[in-house]
């Protein structure tokens, strides 16, 4: 899979916010410190990610009213930002009438040039156009036998002259041949960098060549240094359109993906493989998705608004905020969080609380005993579920159990959860996690660290 790392960071970022029982600012601020960490990682330009969270982070406090779920809607800000700084819509090729329609290929020596025009030259002849390559590539002596072979292979004409030096001869020599071709496919020379008689060689091509395509190929591992050399190219021989090679490799992809912008061109293709087929189209919304698993995201994201209705959880808030959070509520709280998978996992995506490893058993209401809960809940008054704290007197543990056909022994194991659970949501309120985990030192098992 294309740039893996980065899409499993932002796959589970956005499982986060999935999964989140409130979306609040609190939630928005580490997602948005998880999204900085995953693109800055991938070399995503700093300044690049810093507008995107920004814009992320104004648009969910802005838009806090939509009808959409809170969730929903956040997963679509980060999707529609992410989208906009790859180009936003996809932007195909036009391979007009005009005989041969020309499209000059440029990048440093390594990019993936000779290989890429390869490819393009099956992607196009597959699609019915007539379609030849010319190598003018001077400076390396292997060049016109690679592209020679590339071609022989895929059924393409190719014109190289193995002996002349001069790029513009070469183009000269052949000229009669390219109006017999829907498409011409020029390979040129790269140095190890935009050198100054690289730039010259590059307008002298383009000034007596006049492409209509100048397509500047990318390695996926450019890095930062992609700024200075999309610039520099874009000013030699107006850039129309980029490609990323090699985004099947271990390069970091963002810096390449992101950086193609500079050029004021889109992205055409990308490159995910060394072989001949090995070539997508762009597009940033399909490109967006896959990296982001929205499939997945939006089974989770449906499983997430069955659990819990958004509405359901702003009353819980608050209730807890306002200390009214009752036996009822925490049955309902369990059984949307059982739907949504153990505890534990929860407890991870709540702000604040991932840090904190609780030991299991704490975390895990088992199946048997949610039941038993239940039948228990149903047996006691209104009174009661409200204000559990009348249970202690006289005898209405043991009625209740009766009543439900319980131990009275379950009553109290309720009653302890919910008394745990109520401190538990006292703490979360104040934000604190050091202070629960003062809380719990001393009572966890042996061995058990935080
Ligand atoms: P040029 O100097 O710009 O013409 O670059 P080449 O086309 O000769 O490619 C340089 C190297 O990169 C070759 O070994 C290619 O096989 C390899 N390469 C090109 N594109 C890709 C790609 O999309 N994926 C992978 N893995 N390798 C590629
Ligand atoms: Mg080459």
């Amino acid at each position: 899979m294309v740039l893996e790392n980065l899409g499993n960071s932002l796959k589970e970022t956005l499982k986060k916010i999935a999964r989140a029982v409130f979306v609040d600012d609190k939630l928005v601020d580490e997602l948005i410190k998880d999204l900085q960490r995953a693109l800055l990682s991938s070399d995503v330009n700093v300044k690049l990610v810093f507008e995107l969270t920004k814009s992320i982070k104004e648009r969910f406090l802005k838009e806090k009213q939509a009808s959409v779920t809170q969730r929903e809607h956040l997963v679509k800000i980060v999707y529609e930002e992410l989208v906009k700084i790859l180009g936003d819509e996809k932007s195909e090729l036009v391979i007009t009438k005009k005989k041969p329609y020309k499209i000059m290929m440029v990048g440093v020596y390594g990019s993936g040039k000779t290989t890429t025009i390869g490819k393009l030259a099956k992607y196009y002849s597959k699609r019915g156009y007539k379609v030849a390559t010319l190598g003018l590539d001077v400076h390396r002596p292997a060049a016109p036998e690679q592209l020679e072979q590339i071609c022989k292979k895929i059924n393409i004409q190719s014109f190289v002259n193995k002996k002349e030096k001069n790029a513009l001869k070469i183009y000269n020599e052949f000229e009669r041949e390219y109006p017999k071709y829907d498409l011409l496919i020029i390979d040129t020379a790269g140095r190890d960098s935009l050198t100054q008689d690289l730039i010259q060689e590059l307008k002298d091509l383009n000034k007596e060549i006049k492409p209509d395509e100048n397509l500047l190929v990318l390695s996926a591992d450019i890095g930062q240094a992609v700024q200075n050399l999309a610039k520099g190219f874009h000013e030699a021989c107006n850039v129309t359109g980029v490609i990323i090679s090699k985004l099947d490799g271990t390069g970091k992809g963002g810096g390449a993906l992101t950086g193609a912008s500079t050029t004021n061109a889109k992205i055409k293709f990308i490159g995910v493989g060394e072989k001949v087929d090995d070539l997508e189209t762009f597009n940033p919304k399909s490109f967006v998705s896959r990296l982001l698993g929205m499939g997945d995201l939006e089974a989770l994201l449906e499983k997430a608004r069955d659990a819990i209705s958004e509405e359901k959880a702003q009353d819980l808030q608050e209730k807890l905020l306002k200390g009214e959070f009752t036996l009822l509520d925490l049955y309902e709280q369990m059984k949307a969080m059982k739907k949504m998978g153990p505890l534990s996992k929860i407890m991870e995506m709540v702000p604040g609380m991932g840090q904190l490893k609780m030991p299991k058993e704490m975390l895990e209401v088992q199946e048997g005993k949610l039941e038993k809960w239940g039948i228990i809940i149903k047996s006691m008054t209104k009174k009661e579920l409200e204000d559990p704290e009348i249970l202690s007197q006289g005898n209405r543990i043991n009625r209740i159990a009766k009543g439900a056909g319980v131990d009275p022994s379950d009553v109290r194991d309720l009653l302890k959860q919910y008394k745990q659970s109520k401190k538990l949501m006292k703490m979360m309120k104040g934000g604190d996690p050091s202070k629960l985990m003062k809380q719990f030192k001393g009572k966890m098992p042996k061995g058990f660290k935080f």
